[in-house]
């Protein structure tokens, strides 16, 4: 099982919808994959057709209560992805976790408990670094960082980055940067031309070489409860997220290969 924390603090700028989309694709190449949504807001809940009538045990239960991630996971409509929803209750779990022993390790210990269930586990973080992102990221063992195409892209990058380094330093030596995946470019754009030049400059081969394009097809896919690649897998979003899951295979390790 291999487990990646899809994170960044800053909300917009692709993460729900990046890990919705390498999901699918995973899944859709034969791995057994987990979607773990732990945004109180639950877009990847909604993005993948769960209403929140049908949202019973969820990432809440899994940090506070300590049900398991078997129990509270529930299939989606794509074969092989499954999803822990999250519900609004999450919203919560930050403050409550405060007072929990093992607040930071809550994720971790459901993670070691669900063994091999699945190949590939991918967590939809908050737009914080709170304790959320962080029980992501003492659990994963990589994380994959959307970037936005725009001017401030790499302001608040050294905040994660600090971070990353903290939990490294504290709690899980092996945490490493699978990869930063540029999303929203806009090829008419030479601002994010500019922009997407400028991170590969400072940040160098951990950036995808793909590059997500901005793509309506892919922003209106959620409210069908679908991801992209289901909705309209010919659009360029969609063909994107696919040579994304394949990068994002290619640099697995190895011992950790999954069929
Ligand atoms: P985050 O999870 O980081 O807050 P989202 O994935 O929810 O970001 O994206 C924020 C908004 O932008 C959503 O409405 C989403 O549908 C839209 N969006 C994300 N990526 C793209 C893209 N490449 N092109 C167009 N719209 C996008
Ligand atoms: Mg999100």
């Amino acid at each position: 099982m291999f487990c990646i924390a899809v994170a960044n603090q800053k909300g917009g700028v692709g993460k729900t919808t990046s890990a919705i989309n390498v999901a699918t694709a995973l899944a859709a190449s034969g791995h057994r994959v987990l979607l773990i949504d732990l945004d109180p807001q639950g877009n990847a809940s909604t993005g993948l057709g769960i209403a929140q009538a049908q949202r019973g045990r969820s990432s809440y239960d899994v940090l506070i209560e300590r049900d398991g991630l078997v129990p509270a996971a529930v299939p989606t409509s794509i074969p092989k992805l499954d999803i822990v929803p999250a519900t609004v209750d999450l919203s919560g779990a930050e403050i409550e976790l405060v007072e929990l022993d093992q607040r930071t390790h809550r994720l971790y210990r459901a993670m070691e408990l669900a063994e091999d269930r699945w190949d590939i586990v991918l967590i939809d973080c908050p737009p914080s670094l709170g304790l959320l992102t962080i029980n992501a990221m003492v659990a994963a063992d990589a994380l994959l960082v959307p970037l936005q195409c725009e001017f401030f892209a790499l302001e608040g990058l050294s905040q994660l980055l600090n971070t990353v380094e903290r939990i490294r330093a504290r709690f899980n030596p092996s945490l490493s940067i699978l990869g930063v995946a540029l999303t929203m470019y806009d090829r008419r754009n030479r601002l994010t031309d500019q922009v997407s030049n400028d991170v590969r400059a400072v940040l160098g081969k951990v950036v995808f070489d793909t590059v997500i394009p901005r793509n309506v097809r892919l922003s209106e896919a959620p409210s069908h409860g679908l991801p992209a690649l289901i909705y309209d897998h010919r659009c360029s979003g969609s063909e994107a997220y696919m040579a994304l899951a394949r990068e994002v295979l290619q640099r697995l390790p190895r011992e950790k290969e999954v069929a």
